[in-house]
């Protein structure tokens, strides 16, 4: 499949990983906007949070549980973000699903 994330996932494309299991891939951004910038991706190919279904959805709570286990490892106990584009007017560029996971520095809010 013609999936940028996918070929990540499968090391056709290199990436610098964080983290990894059976269900999730973690690896840093290319471009980051903070001091961590982490993606968070299911290795099954989910385009966006508006194809999560009763069917898929349980990979996204174990997002959210290496999110906390991550904060926890990587010393992020002043808070971080987590955002998920969604579509093009949402800000989605690559399509398949991935949560970004941002800290290290005072993250301003409502985000442009
Ligand atoms: P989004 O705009 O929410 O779809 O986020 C896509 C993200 O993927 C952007 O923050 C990009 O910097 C990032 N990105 C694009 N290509 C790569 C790559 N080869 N490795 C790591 N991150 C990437
Ligand atoms: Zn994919």
């Amino acid at each position: 499949m013609d999936c940028l994330f996918c070929k990540i996932v499968s090391g056709d494309i290199p990436s610098k990983k964080i983290y990894e299991d059976d269900l999730i891939y973690v690896f840093e951004d290319i471009a980051p906007t903070a001091p961590i910038h982490y993606l968070l991706i299911p290795k099954e190919h989910i385009v966006s949070a508006a194809s999560i279904n009763e069917n898929n959805s349980k990979v996204i709570a174990h997002i959210f549980e290496i999110i906390a286990q991550l904060a926890e490892e990587k010393g992020m106990e002043e808070g971080f973000r987590v955002v998920n584009n969604c579509g093009e007017s949402g800000g989605q560029t690559v399509m398949h699903l991935h949560f970004h996971l941002l800290s290290g520095r005072q993250l301003n809010w409502p985000a442009g």
